[in-house]
C-alpha cells in the first residue's frame, strides 16, 4: 500500500496555507483564493494515538493568545487564528 506523502501548500501573495497530498509538478489551488499554491514542506504521518508533532520543538513557538505550540512559519495561529508577528528571516 503507498501513501501519499503530505505537504504543506502556501499561496505566495495572501500567506494561507493548507494541507494536501501533492506530487512533483502539480499544481494546487486554494479553494478560496484560487491562488495557487507551493509546496513548503513535507508533514510527518500524525501517529493513530495523536502525540506525535509535525514539527520539532526548535520550529515551533508558543502563541501570545492561547498559549499553543504552533509552527515557527505559521502566519495565523491554528488554533485560535491570532496573527502572528512576522519572522526576521533576513530577507
Ligand atoms: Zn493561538
Amino acid at each position: 500500500m503507498s501513501r501519499d506523502q503530505i505537504y504543506r501548500l502556501r499561496a505566495p501573495a495572501s500567506g494561507r496555507e493548507a494541507r494536501a497530498p501533492a506530487k512533483p509538478g502539480s499544481v494546487y489551488v486554494d479553494r478560496e483564493t484560487g491562488e495557487e499554491m507551493e509546496p513548503v514542506g513535507r508533514v510527518l504521518p500524525i501517529a493513530p494515538t495523536g502525540s506525535a508533532l509535525t514539527h520539532t520543538p526548535e520550529n515551533l513557538r508558543i502563541c501570545r493568545r492561547c498559549d499553543q505550540l504552533i509552527g515557527l512559519d505559521i502566519s495565523d495561529c491554528p488554533h485560535c487564528g491570532l496573527r502572528q508577528p512576522a519572522l526576521d528571516g533576513g530577507s
